[in-house]
């Protein structure tokens, strides 16, 4: 008997270094995990591909989107609308891989509801000081949209106990290893194979009463 797929959320502060742990995941463990693929109203930024880091959607399509049931989740995150397409996810769990969503908080609240086995694991750097100097170090956004980030960073702090595990990332490679080892641990918790045991216990019983099986 295999285990089912499963499900895993992870979130942090823009500038956590959450996209790069999942992306190196996924290059080490390329057979147990699968990223979803987010659509998003924002611009892409240079060097994002269509369907690579995001399907990039005008408005109206998100939102035929929304109405056609098509997304797990959905929020609006700095005036801008991203969601999680259902398809690919149902497919992946389907397929037994550890689906990642890399998606902010409200989103991940509404996937706890749904799917109340969700890991949630939240991504921090070690201080505020290395977040802010890491998010200017970007040099990809106006400084307005840096300082909503970090508005929104604050907010983000606030609801974080919700999640699983708390990930601080001051070492990549040291990080990658740590939620590789969460997820693996995570999923050999009884709750999630209380199939498996089931299955043992039905064939045991037969033994003892002298069946084949
Ligand atoms: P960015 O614009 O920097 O790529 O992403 C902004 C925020 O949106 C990040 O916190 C990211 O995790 C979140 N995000 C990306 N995709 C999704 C999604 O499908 N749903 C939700 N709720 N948040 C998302």
């Amino acid at each position: 008997m295999k285990d089912t797929g499963f499900l895993i959320v992870l979130s942090g502060f823009a500038g956590s270094g959450k996209g790069t742990i999942m992306k190196e995941l996924l290059s080490r463990y390329p057979d147990e995990y699968a990223l979803s693929v987010s659509a998003t109203t924002r611009q892409p930024r240079p060097g994002e591909a269509e369907g690579r880091e995001y399907f990039f959607k005008t408005t109206e399509a998100f939102e035929q989107m929304i109405a056609d049931d098509e997304l797990l989740e959905y929020a609006r995150y700095v005036d801008h609308y991203y969601g999680t397409p259902r398809s690919y996810v149902t497919e992946q769990l389907a397929a037994c891989k550890n689906v990642i969503l890399e998606i902010e908080i409200q989103g991940a609240l509404q996937i706890r509801e749904r799917f109340p086995e969700t890991l949630l694991l939240f991504v921090t750097p070690p201080s505020a000081q290395i977040l802010r100097d890491r998010l200017v170090g970007r040099g990809t956004e106006t400084p307005e949209v840096i300082h909503s980030r970090l508005a929104r960073a604050v907010e983000e702090a606030d609801g974080c106990e919700v999640y699983d595990y708390l990930i601080i990332n001051d070492d990549l490679d040291a990080c990658v290893e740590e939620v590789h080892h969460i997820i693996r641990s995570e999923r050999c918790r009884m709750r999630h194979r209380l199939s498996r045991i089931e299955a043992i216990k039905q064939d045991l019983k037969k033994y003892v009463k002298g069946e084949q099986i």
